[in-house]
């Protein structure tokens, strides 16, 4: 391909634009990470992902994508035949649910239509038939990055706390970690999944788990086979900020510099940052008199917006003309949403003048694609981010 000048944009929902600080800290030597320096590093990595979790219990690090730390999850915790409670927000849901039964476990699954969270009176209804408490967890994506839908993890919480039911719970924010407020501690989750390449603003290569003492404890009987993933010699090196394997060294050193830029930010500007940016997106689509995919206005996503095209379009084609005459690129549609949808990520390291270019370039590709919507949409993004 011929050069191309100014940046890529790589608006899809993860990987993210990686910031220049990032990738000046990743582009030093690597060091021992046996030696003096590392542990120092690795303390101060985990002590600082504890603030972005909003927990006092462990983190741990695998130098893995978000994959890896759904499995880490599922085979500490539980053993084959155990019963999981899980629903299909979207098509990460889905993914979820078929690594838990390719383990031997028993997703029991709530249906929605893709179009809003996890349906948490349905949730509780199960929970509440299950009187034996045979279900051992309840899994849970908080961020539904195929739909731009987020789940009430809070009120999920608060459903379990209602019936009295005992079993653990477990929250995939992959693309909502340190863009969309989360709270491991208050809202008593059990297992946190994590990922570098969204909110985090780094490549993809890194997975976390948070784990709460409670599903420490469920690790002490369940039998599922662990060796790699195995939290517990993982805890043991961390302990001096040290690994039990070869971690990712220099994810960690663009980590500690993400995190930085996170913490100095401040986590509650960077969700009001990630609010206000989703609402001007969405101020944009309604403008164009294009639908987002996600229906219920409570759970808009602030980390990402999938739009869904008219009848007899191509998303995938706008995806393409954007792609080539823009030099931008954007979400696909997964799963059933294949060609109906597209999605705009508005995450991570991303400013007003970032959305303003992204928003231009999809109207420009509207028209350019052919496909039938109002001009206005940038227009009805500025009036948001500048005040009327
Ligand atoms: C991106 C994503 C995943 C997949 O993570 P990988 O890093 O690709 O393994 C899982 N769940 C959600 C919600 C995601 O956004």
């Amino acid at each position: 391909m011929s050069h191309r000048p100014g940046r890529h944009f790589l608006q899809i929902p993860g990987p993210t634009n990686v910031p220049d600080q990032v990738l000046r800290a990743i582009d030093n030597p690597t060091i021992d990470h046996r030696g003096p320096e590392f542990g120092a590093l690795g303390l101060r990595v985990l002590g600082n992902l504890r603030r972005i979790f909003k927990t006092e219990g462990d983190v741990v690090i695998y130098p893995a994508s978000g994959t890896g730390a759904w499995e880490a999850a599922l085979v500490n915790t539980l053993s084959a035949g155990d019963r999981v409670l899980m629903c299909r927000t979207g098509w990460f849901a889905t993914l979820w649910q078929e690594m838990a039964q390719r383990l031997g476990l028993m997703p029991q699954f709530v249906e929605t239509d893709w179009r809003r969270g996890a349906d948490v009176d349905a949730l509780a209804a199960a929970l509440a038939a299950d009187k034996a408490h045979a279900i051992r967890a309840v899994c849970v994506v908080h961020n539904e990055t195929s739909t731009g839908c987020t789940s009430r993890i809070a009120a999920v919480r608060a459903a379990m706390d209602a019936l009295g039911h005992p079993a653990l719970l477990m929250v995939d924010t992959i693309s909502s970690l340190a863009s969309i407020d989360y709270r491991h501690d208050e809202w008593g989750v059990d297992v946190t999944v994590a990922g570098s390449q969204k909110g985090l603003m780094l490549p993809p290569g890194l997975s976390f788990n948070a784990i709460s003492a409670k599903a420490r404890e469920a690790g002490k009987s369940a039998k599922l086979p662990r060796s790699y993933w195995d939290w517990g010699p993982m805890l043991a090196a961390n302990a001096t900020g040290y690994f039990p394997f070869t971690p990712s060294t220099n994810l960690l050193f663009g980590l500690d510099a993400a995190l930085a830029m996170l913490l100095d930010e401040g986590l509650e500007n960077v969700f009001a940052r990630h609010d206000r940016h989703a609402e001007a997106t969405r101020r944009a689509v309604s403008a164009w008199g294009l639908e987002t995919q996600c229906a219920e206005p409570r759970e808009y996503s602030s980390s990402l917006t999938a739009v869904r095209v008219p009848e007899g379009h191509s998303a995938d084609a706008l995806r393409t003309v954007i792609l080539e005459k823009y030099n931008m690129s954007l979400g696909n549609g997964l799963g059933p949403l294949k060609d109906r949808v597209f999605r705009i990520g508005h995450l991570g390291d991303f400013s007003d003048l970032s959305l303003l270019g992204t928003l231009g370039g999809v109207e420009m590709g509207l028209r350019a694609a052919g496909i039938p919507h109002r001009r206005g949409g940038v227009q009805a993004a500025v009036d948001r981010l500048a005040g009327n």
